[in-house]
């Protein structure tokens, strides 16, 4: 059965606190979510983050992109012919990958659907041979929101005690160097040496201020286990020197979008590691095709998300859980659903640091 149609329709959603980062604060989840519909009226979801200062996109965007040359990409397509839409959808637009994301997660979720299996053993090809079916928990870390200035730091450590009874790994979002420079030795002061904690500068800082706060915080006791785009993402050499400086691990995010990024970072040695989201690669089917090229260069790989509400995590969950498949379990990146006021286990819960995934059909749950 082929694709018939698609329909956006917006969500905004409560935070259970401002999220802090380098780049932005943020209240709410605001995205569109993609509905598409088979001649046969079954139906998939997927999500497209909007944040103009991360993906550039809004939920006018995605709409214009969805419902016009998105749309003239898939609609007649079988979801489960991927080879085929896939590269069409690929290339319907330039940018544009949160709405060619919730396109790719809603196609693959409506073909899981159709097959009446859940989305993660879709994407994994489960009954194709030597493919083994991904029924391993995926785990994710906690992320911390960024401290602005030292009188938040004690709201900080109490935040990061509670959830390290949960997370054996925090990640912590830092912004400018004066202020971050004492934050994660006083962290690790408080949390005790067990708990791996992780640090996202999302592009705050450059090489030498990277390489002389993470100096500080290794001599000081800190023990970071990475940290995660600490420079623009458009300067390779100032993340190889970095990385040079043999500190710690280095995780791209923003560095890489699609396939030749993560060429690019291998070319100039500049990371140990690559974040794949959905919303800058274009949905599952091209991350793990940048996840294995990744890997394919010496590349660890985590799955990581946006602010985004249980219908694109749960795509991200099903991505992260064929790729552990493939290449041992990781720490994931994915603790969205923690952030929301509201919280909603129709597709995905948390025990712990595990994330649960539904039994049922496609991202399970059901949207109406
Ligand atoms: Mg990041």
């Amino acid at each position: 059965m082929s694709i018939a149609g698609l329909s956006c329709h917006r969500i905004r959603l409560p935070l259970v606190s401002p999220f802090v980062t380098a780049q932005r604060v943020a209240s709410h989840v605001e995205a569109v979510l993609v509905r598409a519909v088979d001649d046969d009226g079954v139906d998939g979801w997927g999500e497209a983050v909007t944040t103009w200062r991360v993906t550039g996109e809004s939920s006018a965007s995605v709409a214009a992109a969805v419902e016009g040359p998105l749309a003239d990409a898939v609609l007649g397509a079988e979801p489960s012919d991927v080879a085929s839409w896939a590269p069409t959808l690929e290339h319907a637009v330039v940018g544009n990958a949160a709405a060619r994301s919730a396109v790719a997660s809603a196609l693959v979720d409506v073909a899981a659907r159709q097959a009446g299996v859940p989305l993660a053993e879709l994407l994994a090809g489960a009954g194709a041979s030597g493919r083994e079916r991904p029924r391993g928990a995926v785990r994710t870390d906690m992320t911390l929101a960024a401290v602005r200035t030292p009188d938040e730091l004690d709201g900080l450590i109490a935040r990061a005690v509670a959830h390290a009874r949960a997370f054996g790994t925090l990640k912590v979002k830092v912004v400018d160097a004066p202020v971050t420079r004492d934050v994660l030795v006083e962290l690790r002061r408080a949390l005790g040496p067990e708990v791996r904690l992780r640090v996202d500068a999302n592009q705050a800082w450059d090489a030498g201020t990277a390489v002389d706060v993470i100096e500080h915080w290794q001599d000081q006791g800190a023990r970071i286990e990475l940290v995660e785009q600490p420079v623009a993402a458009a300067d390779l050499p100032a993340l190889a020197a970095v990385r040079a400086a043999g500190l710690t691990a280095v995780l791209a995010d923003e560095a890489v979008h699609t396939v030749a990024d993560v060429d690019a970072v291998a070319r100039h040695d500049a990371a140990d590691g690559v974040n794949v989201k959905l919303s800058k690669s274009g949905g599952p089917v091209q991350a793990l095709l940048i996840a294995d090229r990744a890997r394919a260069h010496g590349l660890d790989v985590l799955v990581g998300c946006m602010m985004e509400s249980t219908v694109g995590l749960a795509t991200s969950v099903a991505v992260a859980a064929v790729l552990d498949a493939r290449g041992g379990p990781r720490v994931h990146d994915l603790d969205a659903g923690m952030w929301l006021a509201t919280p909603d286990d129709s597709r995905v819960r948390y025990e712990g640091d595990v994330l649960v995934r539904s039994d049922g059909p496609g991202i399970g749950g059901g949207l109406s």
